[in-house]
């Protein structure tokens, strides 16, 4: 039998990113920003630079300590080992392809006594940004619609909304930074992996 798909979004959603981000910032440049105070997905207009500023910082965010101690979300450890067995996973991350080897260094959290390589657990890993947001030739849906995504999970409103658009339904994992934006039907708002294993086998089923 062929398994149904889910796509999965990486920072925020299945690893506390910002929890780690922010205070990288603040010891390097001198902010003083906590994740809960978060209301933009536009980092440089967070740390007051211009993008091409803002995407040197998070480059060099990926090579710091604070990125190698990023822990996994609650709850989803356990969640994608569950999903693991029935579905097909699929990663597709903005991060650039620049951050691929420090990003799969993170899913040794997934591995177990039996589980020891990443693509045991996912069956591939889409890096869709692009250096400074240039030359940028494939968003989120896109991806899902080319390989063929049953659901999509997600804390970017936007790229919630866009994969919903093309039909593919989609969950917006609650954030500080989503939790003021109204959401067409067609999201479904989710408060943690608990229920995103509910609404997955419900969705799917
Ligand atoms: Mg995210």
């Amino acid at each position: 039998m062929i398994k149904k798909r889910i796509g999965i979004d990486f920072d925020d959603v299945l690893f506390s990113c910002n929890e780690r981000l922010q205070p990288f910032h603040n010891s390097r440049y001198g902010t003083n920003l906590v994740k809960d105070n978060i209301a933009t997905y536009y980092l440089h207009d967070l740390w007051k630079c211009t993008k091409e500023e803002a995407y040197k910082r998070i480059l060099e965010f990926y090579n710091s300590e604070e990125h190698h101690s990023m822990e996994p979300m609650t709850g989803v450890v356990k969640a994608i080992h569950k999903l693991s067995k029935n579905y097909e996973l699929f990663i597709i991350t903005a991060r650039p392809p620049e951050a691929e080897e420090v990003t799969k260094k993170l899913l040794q959290h997934f591995y177990t006594n039996e589980i020891k390589s990443w693509d045991k657990i996912f069956s591939k890993i889409h890096f869709v940004g692009t250096v400074g947001g240039k030359n940028k030739t494939i968003t989120k849906a896109e991806v899902c619609l080319h390989e063929g995504i049953d659901i999509f999970i997600e804390d970017n409103v936007h790229n919630a909304v866009s994969v919903a658009l093309a039909g593919i339904p989609s969950l917006l994992l609650n954030q500080p930074w989503n939790e003021n934006e109204t959401i067409p039907d067609t999201v479904k708002r989710v408060y943690s992996w608990e229920e995103i294993v509910n609404e997955v086998n419900k969705t799917l089923s």
